[in-house]
């Protein structure tokens, strides 16, 4: 059992997901269960400041790092410096900066025995947590959007279609693309034809050897 945590100022962009597959049927096989806490909740003032602007300038507000910090103590009940020390425990800060994403990259994290996902906002995260109370700093890519929300939702979802007993017909995950560095081979589904577009006939000679060596050639490296 794996346990997430996604620390949002918008939870409320989270929970829908939780109630569909894999997620769901993650939580019925007891291989996952998912918390969502509020990082406005650990705001130190009666306002709810979680932001600040940016010492020596810049446009934009950065979230503040003593929210954070109190935040992944108590999701932890332990100092955030002791946990970064434990190699099951993942702290992930979702940023533009970090460590390429990839299939590879969700198999090592689906080993974890709890991952803590840090959402950022507005113009990202004061450095010090970056540089002292995260394992590990993601990007989903070289493009920037507006918050960590989704970025959570992509390894949320990679990680969890990994785990035992969610997807069905463990086939799925292991012929999937990437996985073995390939791109899964085009599939087609009926009709045979479709506004004069036919299925390959190989497809549909119902000889298995051809079919897999069609399949091999048409499933380029990643
Ligand atoms: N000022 C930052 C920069 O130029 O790199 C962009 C901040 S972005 C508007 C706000 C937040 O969205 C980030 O702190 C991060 O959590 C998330 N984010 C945006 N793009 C991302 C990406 N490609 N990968 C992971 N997180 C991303």
């Amino acid at each position: 059992m794996i346990r997430f945590n996604v620390l949002t100022l918008f939870p409320e962009l989270i929970q829908p997901h939780l109630e569909f597959l894999p997620f769901k049927r993650a939580v019925e096989k007891d291989a996952a269960e998912y918390k969502l806490w509020n990082l406005r909740k650990y705001a130190r003032d009666k306002r709810g400041t979680v932001d600040d602007k940016p010492y020596g300038g810049g446009t934009g507000m950065l979230l503040m790092p003593e929210p954070i910090y109190d935040a992944l103590h108590d999701i932890h009940n332990e100092p955030p410096e002791d946990i970064v020390k434990r190699s099951a425990v993942r702290i992930i800060l979702l940023s533009p900066r970090g460590r390429k994403y990839d299939q590879k990259y969700a198999g090592e994290l689906s080993k974890a025995q709890e991952i803590t996902l840090i959402c950022g906002r507005y113009e990202g995260v004061d450095a010090r947590i970056e540089e002292n109370y995260v394992t590990d700093v993601i990007s989903i890519g070289n493009y920037v959007i507006s918050g960590g929300e989704v970025p959570a939702l992509v390894i949320l979802e990679s990680v969890t279609r990994l785990l035992p007993n969610v997807i069905e017909k463990e086939d799925a995950i292991t012929n999937e693309s990437f996985t073995e560095g390939n791109i899964e081979y085009p599939q087609y589904t009926r009709p045979e034809i479709f506004k004069d577009k036919k299925v390959p006939d190989v497809l549909l000679s119902g000889n298995h050897k051809e079919i897999e060596k069609w399949k091999k050639e048409n499933s380029p490296s990643a």
